[in-house]
């Protein structure tokens, strides 16, 4: 049998000296750069982001990088699925010229002192009020990146809908001259969105999964056709809860700010879901 063509690799660096000197050497030549960041695991919905920077930019700059301070003490940083070689194949398939994969003495080297501290988007009493730190964690390494990489674009996913309001705002405060792109929700054939955190899922835990896109699509139905939306959200909530869930959150909110909506502005509504089944916390969202 004829061997499939060799893909080209993705060239991998470990340092941020390292990355400099070949992004310096793309930007003499004219090259616009996109950013993805990821915490590895790669899955559909990761790739697909890779797809939307290829269109964007000539170059894709990957990260992999599983950061510890957007961990709380009792969450799954220890046991985060890591699957380099399989993350690296995805990514030759998809087309990405660069991944940068640094160890967290790289990122947080002894005397590192400086953490940013969102507010806005990143404290309004959803994923902020839940995993504490957790928005510090993820402003402070994004700002690192965009900072290490100065790409011209940068890909998050709809996916971590209030991370991707707390990072524009970030890069908009902040001044980085860097436009953050959010990329749609990839899922199974029965809803449930795409997350590394779905291989944690028990068989029985997989089956109920998909309720959490079910209620979401349902109540932005019913609310986008004049439900009351906390009447609408009420009853969401219950058939989330008797799916065996237990519920963080789940919410409308302005989809800018992220705020409680004020019901005298007719502002863009999103809903936001996160739940636990067994040790697996969730979250979807979904617009109205
Ligand atoms: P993570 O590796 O989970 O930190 O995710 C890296 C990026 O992939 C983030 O911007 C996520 O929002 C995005 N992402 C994760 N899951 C999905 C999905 N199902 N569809 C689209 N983007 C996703």
């Amino acid at each position: 049998m004829a061997k499939a063509a060799k893909k080209s690799q993705p060239r991998i660096v470990k340092t941020v000296k390292a990355l400099r000197e070949v992004l310096a050497d793309w930007r003499k030549r004219k090259a616009d750069i996109a950013l993805v960041p990821t915490m590895g695991a790669l899955h559909a919905g990761h790739v697909s982001l890779v797809a939307l920077a290829k269109k964007s930019a000539k170059k894709v700059v990957v990260s992999i990088f599983v950061n510890p301070t957007q961990f709380g003490p009792n969450e799954d940083f220890s046991r985060y699925p890591r699957t380099i070689e399989a993350d690296l194949d995805k990514l030759a398939d998809a087309g990405a010229d660069l991944v940068f994969m640094p160890d967290a003495k790289e990122i947080y080297p002894d005397g590192f002192a400086t953490m940013l501290k969102p507010a806005g988007p990143a404290a309004v009493g959803l994923d902020d009020k839940f995993r504490p730190g957790h928005f510090e964690g993820v402003a402070t390494v994004v700002a690192k990146l965009f900072t290490s990489v100065m790409p011209d674009i940068a890909i998050f996913g709809d996916k971590d809908y209030q991370q991707l309001q707390v990072i524009r705002t970030m890069a908009r405060d902040l001044h980085l001259p860097v436009k953050v792109v959010g990329a749609p929700i990839i899922r199974e054939k029965d809803g449930l969105a795409l997350s590394s955190r779905n291989v944690y899922l028990s068989p029985p835990e997989r089956a109920a999964a998909p309720v959490l896109h079910q209620v979401l699509k349902e109540s932005a139905k019913a609310i986008a056709g004049g439900g009351d939306p906390e009447a609408v959200l009420s009853r969401g909530r219950a058939k989330i809860m008797s799916a065996g869930f237990k519920l963080d959150y789940l919410e409308a909110r302005d989809a800018a700010t992220l705020a409680k909506p004020d019901p005298q502005r007719k502002a863009k509504l999103r809903l936001l879901v996160a739940a636990k089944i067994g040790k697996t916390r969730l979250i979807d969202n979904i617009a109205v």
